[in-house]
């Protein structure tokens, strides 16, 4: 009898190992502040460049990303720009989702909620109707600077107005300061330094890969096990040209990429958060602090390296 009790848990334990060695984990490369950020570069074509290649990496590494609109942007001198808001259709005819991220990046904590509340409703205004066309919904929100409410007041007021407005916000729990290598990188580019713009590349791609390392330990601290993760990056030049080596990193990490609708599946996005300030960090900060966690685990965040926040000065 004892023997049996014992094979039974011996079996157990072999599933469950074997299932934790072939389990994936999971990350959703999310795309903020469509159509382009360019740092200059903002001609039809160098905007449609990073759109495309962008696109040909995420259809290659197999990557269902989401992209994040800010509307003002399809604007110049209040003139709509048909080649900008081409580039969303590019995105939806390839089959990838948009979200709205404000019509014009205003920062929840430095307005009124009036005025936060009416750019998210300007923001829907041209990309609702474009997804319809492809049979898709505008339902996800991300937050302009992750800020999303420095009390619990104004926390809870936005959180109503999303859900009244049948939207879903996108939680961010990986974040690799990636703008401050791409602003970089766009300088470096156009001094012609090729030389630094594979050094400023290589170095995003294993500073992310380091992020991504504290970030497994914070979520291990928060919750006891890893969960689904959410990448945040911006559409510009060093993205485009470093999203493959990007997913090839993440894949030798053991991880496989998901939508925005499979990765808020993931039970840790339902998870409260009570601590408020005026802050716009990685969601596992936030659940940390909500669960006293203790601060000590933060203290291995890692930096930017200096060198890049001197280039990016
Ligand atoms: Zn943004």
């Amino acid at each position: 009898m004892r023997s049996i009790i014992q094979k039974l848990a011996l079996t157990a334990l072999l599933v469950q190992l074997t299932t934790s060695a072939f389990a994936q984990k999971k990350v959703c490369i999310t795309v903020d502040d469509l159509p382009v950020v360019g740092y200059g570069m903002n001609t039809a074509e160098d905007w449609r460049s990073v759109t495309q290649k962008l696109i040909d990496n995420f259809k290659e590494k197999g990557i269902p990303a989401i992209g994040y609109v800010n509307e003002s942007k399809l604007y110049k001198s209040e003139s709509l720009m048909p080649d900008r808001l081409a580039l969303l259709e590019l995105w939806l005819s390839q089959g990838y989702d948009l979200g709205n991220h404000t019509y014009d990046h205003i920062d929840y904590h430095k307005s009124t909620f009036e005025a936060f509340s009416a750019s998210i409703v300007s923001g829907e205004k041209l990309t609702r109707p474009l997804m319809e066309k492809y049979q898709k919904e505008l339902k996800y929100f991300r937050h302009p600077f992750l800020r999303a409410g420095n009390t619990q007041e104004s926390s809870e007021a936005l959180e109503a107005f999303l859900k009244d407005e049948g939207y879903t916000a996108s939680f961010v729990t990986l974040d690799s300061d990636d703008y401050l290598f791409a602003l970089a990188y766009a300088r470096a580019f156009r001094k012609g330094e090729k030389d630094l713009m594979k050094k400023i590349g290589q170095t995003y791609v294993s500073h992310t890969e380091d992020k991504l390392k504290f970030y497994e330990k914070l979520t291990e601290k928060v919750f006891g096990r890893q969960i689904a993760q959410t990448y945040l990056c911006h559409a510009n030049m060093l993205n485009a040209d470093y999203m493959d080596e990007l997913a090839d990193m993440f894949k030798r990490n053991g991880y496989e990429f998901v939508s925005q609708s499979e990765v808020l599946k993931e039970e840790a996005y339902r998870e409260p958060v009570t601590k408020f300030g005026n802050w716009g960090m990685s969601w596992l900060y936030r659940w940390a602090l909500s669960r006293d966690k203790g601060t000590e685990v933060f203290k291995e965040d890692v930096d930017v390296p200096a060198f890049i926040r001197e280039l990016a000065k």
